[in-house]
């Protein structure tokens, strides 16, 4: 419905912050949010996402900074005048409306007359057509979510906030709502800035994704950007499980850094590093669980040329159906972790054995090793 390139959608944040007497919520904060993208905010409770939606909202004044919409800076507009419109996990509906009525509840409130029109047009696109004439009690959890997407979008607002939105929902419905709420963004083409602590909802959903940690961005982008290429142990951490080990850069040559690690050598791409990388200095290499494939170290010289590769002792593993979790005992990291796929599973391959850890170079990250928590 919206055009993508018309930027009056545009969410931007200049030096926003947000402070309760000494204790600061949200640090000064930059961000833009183009017209049509879905944007997450995701982090651990606490973390100052809820506080900064609520300003883009006008529910909360920020201490300093402007919010632009498009060309226009909206800190002093109280919400209902904001082209903006909010969801929360509580749907809030009007309990003795019907579903029609809490759905044109918006356009009579404008005074319009004839609503029947746009009030059926939005029952569709939130696949409700044949409940009109019902309670919100008698829906679904799933179900009264939509309505109150359908009642957010009723007036065409230029930006949809959610809140936690799908919080009250059990997991199965929760990922129908993820798939559900994308398609519904999609459709309708307007930006969409959603709150979450669930990463994975995060990733499913957003097109960009902004961690926060401590009230700062910590790192923003596509999730696989995120994923892959993370650029602290908090964002490694909070997008699933990584394996860290502590090298001395040996060498730099073209796109590549050459690391020495416990006797061996690890292959870091330059794009892929965080860490001002001269010799002599540390990085924390990282690789993520899935990447790596283990081989019996009786077969080390099956393994190709070019991989990284580092020796170790299985400590445990757990067979789960489609794939086994190893935890591997190694000279630069205890408790390595293993995702492996169980096709060809190895019989060899149980506690005690030794084994070769052996990946692409293009799967590993690097990190400022003085900056990094474990
Ligand atoms: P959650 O998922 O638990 O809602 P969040 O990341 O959305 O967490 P915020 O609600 O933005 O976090 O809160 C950020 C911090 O600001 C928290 O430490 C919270 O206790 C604090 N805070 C929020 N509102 C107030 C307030 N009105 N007065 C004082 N402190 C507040």
């Amino acid at each position: 419905m919206t055009n993508k390139t018309d930027p009056s959608g545009d969410v931007r944040l200049t030096g926003i912050a947000k402070t309760y007497g000494s204790f600061t919520a949200v640090h000064p904060l930059d961000l833009t949010v183009p017209q049509g993208s879905f944007f997450a905010l995701l982090g651990a409770s606490g973390c100052g996402k809820t506080t900064t939606l609520r300003m883009i909202a006008g529910l909360e004044e920020p201490s300093v900074g402007t919010v632009f919409l498009g060309e226009q800076d909206v800190t002093a507009l109280p919400p209902y005048k904001r082209p903006v419109n909010t969801v929360f996990q509580s749907y809030a509906l009007f309990p003795h409306l019907d579903i029609f009525e809490n759905v044109a509840f918006g356009l009579r409130r404008r005074g319009l007359k004839s609503v029947k029109k746009q009030v059926e047009e939005m029952l569709e696109l939130v696949q409700l057509g044949e409940q009109a004439r019902k309670k919100p009690h008698q829906l679904s959890g799933g179900q009264q979510q939509r309505v109150a997407v359908a009642r957010a979008l009723i007036n065409h607002p230029k930006v949809l906030l959610l809140d936690e939105p799908l919080g009250a929902l059990d997991l199965k419905l929760r990922r129908q709502m993820q798939l559900e709420l994308k398609r519904i963004q999609t459709e309708v083409g307007i930006t969409f800035i959603h709150v979450t602590h669930d990463q994975e909802e995060a990733m499913t959903m957003a097109d960009t994704v902004a961690v926060m940690n401590a009230g700062r961005v910590e790192q923003l982008g596509a999730p696989t950007e995120l994923y892959e290429n993370p650029r602290t142990t908090f964002v490694a951490n909070f997008l699933g499980t990584s394996n860290f080990i502590e090298a001395e850069v040996d060498s730099t040559s073209g796109e590549e850094i050459v690391l020495k690690a416990g006797g061996g050598k690890l292959v870091l791409p330059q794009a892929r590093c965080s860490a001002p990388a001269g010799t002599g200095g540390r990085v924390l290499v990282g690789v993520r669980p899935e990447k790596i494939a283990l081989t019996h170290a009786d077969d080390a010289g099956e393994i190709p040329e070019g991989r990284n590769r580092i020796t170790g002792r299985i400590a445990d593993s757990s067979f789960i159906g489609v794939s086994t979790q190893y935890v591997v005992d190694s000279p630069v990291c205890s408790d390595f972790e293993v995702y492996a796929q169980n096709i060809d599973r190895d019989p060899r391959l149980v506690p005690g054995a030794e084994v070769v850890l052996h990946w692409n170079p293009a799967h590993t990250f690097g990190l400022d090793a003085a900056q990094s928590v474990l």
